[in-house]
C-alpha cells in the first residue's frame, strides 16, 4: 500500500494560531509509506511533530532508517531539521537527497549551516544519527523492495525537484514549489527588444517544458500540487515567484488524467475559512463540468495536517 500523510502543508513561513488550526500552520513535510518503508519529503517545520510521532511509534519496533527527499533548499523546506528527534539517536540512519543550484554548494553545507552556533545551539558534528547526503538531478532511483522514485525539474527561482513515487502499480507525485514555465523573452511586437524568432522559440520552449511536466504527472493516483495563489492573484503580480494557481493545478491534473489532486503549499496569509471556501468553490466548479456518474471524476482535496491519502 502506498500512502501520503501530511505533517506540514504551508508555504513560505509557519503560521501557528487559531486561524490556521484546521489546515495547519507547519511548513512542508510529507510522510510517504510504501507498506513498512518510510520516506519523507521535505524538512519543513512539520518534521518536528513527525519526528515525535516516529519516536513514539516506529522507534518502539526498530531504529529509524529513512530516505529524505528535499524538493529544494528554500528555508521553509529545511528549517524543521534541527528539531527532528531521531537526529539524537545513534541508531538512526538518514539518507538526505535533493538538488543544489550551484556546483560549489553541497547539500550538507546548506542544510548543515542551520546547525552552526550562529543559528542553533547544537552543531551538526554533535548529532548522534548517521546522516548521508546526496545530490539529486533528474533521474530514476530504484530504492529496492519495488519502490521507484522518479525526479523532475520544476519551474522555481532555484533548482527544485518534483518526485514521483511508484509502488505496486500506484503512484504519488509531488509538484511544488512550481509555477508554469513561460517565455522569458519579450513576447509582444510592441515590447522593447522584441524579436519575432526569439519570441517564437521562447514560446515553444515553455510549451515543451510544460508538456514534460504533464507527462511526469501522467495517470498519477495522487498529485500534490503547488497552489499558493488563485489565478487572479497570480496574474496580479505574483509571476516569477515560483508558485502556481489552483486553476493551473486543476488544468494540469485534468490534462494528465490524475485521479486525486491535493492543493498544497498554502499561502501563509490564507486562514481556515478562506481555504475551506476555496476548496468548496473549486469542487463545485469541476463538479459542474463532470457527469456525476462518470468514473473519471477528478477528486480535489485541500491538504491539511494529519490527513492521510492512500493511492
Ligand atoms: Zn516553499
Ligand atoms: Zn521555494
Amino acid at each position: 500500500m502506498l500512502s501520503v500523510r501530511f505533517w506540514g502543508t504551508r508555504g513560505s513561513i509557519p503560521v501557528p494560531g487559531q486561524d490556521t488550526i484546521f489546515f495547519g500552520g507547519n511548513t512542508s513535510c510529507l510522510e510517504i509509506r510504501a507498506d513498512d518503508r518510510l520516506m519523507i519529503v521535505d524538512l519543513g517545520t512539520g518534521v518536528k511533530p513527525l519526528g515525535d510521532w516516529l519516536m513514539d511509534n516506529d522507534f518502539k519496533k526498530r531504529p529509524i532508517d529513512t530516505d529524505i527527499f528535499l524538493t529544494h533548499t528554500h528555508w521553509d523546506h529545511i528549517m524543521g531539521l534541527p528539531m527532528f528527534a531521531p537526529l539524537f539517536i545513534s541508531t538512526t540512519k538518514l539518507r538526505i537527497r535533493g538538488p543544489v543550484s550551484y556546483e560549489e554548494d553541497t547539500l550538507e553545507s546548506i542544510i548543515g549551516a542551520q546547525l552552526s552556533y550562529r543559528f542553533w545551539p547544537v552543531r551538526q558534528s554533535d548529532l548522534s544519527a548517521h546522516i548521508e547526503y546526496g545530490q539529486l538531478k533528474e533521474t530514476t532511483l530504484d530504492l529496492g523492495g519495488g519502490v521507484k522514485v522518479i525526479t523532475k525539474y520544476l519551474s522555481h527561482p532555484i533548482l527544485c525537484l518534483g518526485y514521483r513515487f511508484e509502488y505496486q502499480g500506484k503512484s504519488i507525485v509531488t509538484a511544488y514549489d512550481h509555477e508554469p514555465f513561460r517565455n522569458l523573452f519579450p513576447s509582444k511586437p510592441g515590447d522593447r527588444n522584441y524579436d519575432e524568432d526569439t519570441a517564437r522559440e521562447g514560446d515553444a520552449a515553455a510549451r515543451e517544458e510544460n508538456e514534460k511536466v504533464i507527462n511526469f504527472f501522467k495517470n498519477a493516483d495522487v498529485l500534490v500540487h503547488d497552489t499558493q495563489y488563485t489565478e487572479a492573484e497570480y496574474q496580479a503580480g505574483k509571476k516569477g515567484w515560483g508558485h502556481s494557481s489552483y486553476e493551473r493545478a486543476i488544468e494540469n491534473a485534468e490534462k494528465a488524467a490524475v485521479k486525486h489532486l491535493v492543493f498544497f503549499h498554502h499561502d501563509p496569509n490564507r486562514n481556515d475559512t478562506a481555504l475551506t471556501q476555496l476548496e468548496w468553490d473549486y469542487r463545485d466548479q469541476i463538479n459542474r463540468t463532470y457527469n456525476t456518474t462518470g468514473d473519471n471524476r477528478l477528486e480535489l482535496t485541500m491538504a491539511r495536517e494529519g490527513l492521510t491519502i492512500t493511492a
